[in-house]
């Protein structure tokens, strides 16, 4: 399955996903050798805390510096990456990347939580637990400072299997989030089964709250609701207004991520933007 990810842009390898199996099987290839290489980089989004103002949080989002095509977006690999298997590989990479900064940060006097995406390849591999474990203590890495974030599509594969796993992970003193909710097409009952504490809300429930359709506000307010009566914090994705902010701050929703207060950076940069965000004056609430 060859899933598009939305607004990320179709770049370099866009034409040959479509195409034919020999360009397939040399991204393939480049792929691996990227690995290799370390040509994979970690570029990080905040999350805005609503009520306090503040950064606290970031989402660790994979790019792929290709030497001769430059910086290339997820959307443009990711694909091929899952249907290969790769994508462990490559998950497996920006977590061990994600702990490096983290304690790159805290060295710095900068303590900021890091949720990394999370596939379902890597939810069903029997090393996960002890790779997630490992990796945190050769970096000095504080759980409490980890996040997963997870897809409903990657829940539902195997349910019974998937909430012994996510369990074992939240043991650690790790915290789950489900991502893109609102996208998928399996049942509400799953936030209640499986033990998540996060719920990122997809970007397409922000598109419209400003429409002079009022029922767009409504599926988000609902969402935002339901999240919080089963005692998850509420993350916005995709917010690209004053006003969409404005409207997520008033439902109390916990943390904003979008545009609107940066899109993903370099680490160095993240690190000034975070610096310069929480001297601003914390507003009156
Ligand atoms: P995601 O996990 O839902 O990440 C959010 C995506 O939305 C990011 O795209 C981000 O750049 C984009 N975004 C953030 N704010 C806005 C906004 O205001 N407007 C719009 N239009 N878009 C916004 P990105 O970095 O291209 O990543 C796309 C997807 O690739 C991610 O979606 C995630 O599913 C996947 N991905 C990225 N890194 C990894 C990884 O390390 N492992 C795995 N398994 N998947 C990854
Ligand atoms: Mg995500
Ligand atoms: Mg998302
Ligand atoms: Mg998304």
């Amino acid at each position: 399955k060859v899933k598009q990810q939305g607004g990320s842009g179709f770049e370099f390898y866009s034409e040959e996903l479509q195409t034919g199996s020999v360009e397939r099987l040399k991204l393939e290839n480049d792929l691996r050798k990227a690995l290799q290489r370390d040509e994979l980089c970690v570029y990080y989004q905040p999350k805005t805390c609503l009520k306090e103002n503040r950064i606290y949080e970031a989402e660790a989002l994979v790019r792929w510096n290709h030497p001769e095509s430059g910086l290339i977006s997820p959307g443009s690999f990711i694909p091929i990456a899952e249907e290969t298997g790769l994508i462990a590989a490559i998950g497996e990479q920006v977590f061990i990347k994600s702990c490096q900064q983290i304690r790159c940060w805290l060295d710095k006097g900068m303590q900021i939580k890091v949720s990394v995406n999370l596939s379902a390849q890597q939810l069903v591999q029997s090393e996960l637990i002890s790779f997630i474990q490992q990796t945190m203590n050769e970096h000095d890495v504080p759980p409490e400072l980890i996040e997963l974030e997870l897809t409903e599509s990657s829940l539902i594969e195997d349910p019974e299997r998937t909430v012994a796993v996510l369990e074992q992970i939240r043991t650690l003193g790790i915290t789950l989030a489900i991502d893109d909710f609102g996208t998928g097409y399996s049942s509400l009952s799953y936030l209640q089964r499986f033990p998540l504490d996060i719920l990122k809300v997809d970007r397409s429930f922000l598109k419209h709250i400003n429409s002079p359709d009022p029922q767009q506000a409504t599926l988000t307010k609902a969402i935002i609701a339901l999240g919080h009566n089963l005692n998850m914090k509420i993350v916005a994705e995709g917010v690209e207004t004053r006003a969409q902010l404005e409207f997520l701050k008033r439902q109390r929703c916990d943390y904003a991520q979008g545009f609107y207060i940066s899109p993903p950076v370099p680490a160095q940069t993240f690190y000034e933007l975070v610096e310069n965000y929480n001297n601003q004056p914390a507003p009156l609430t």
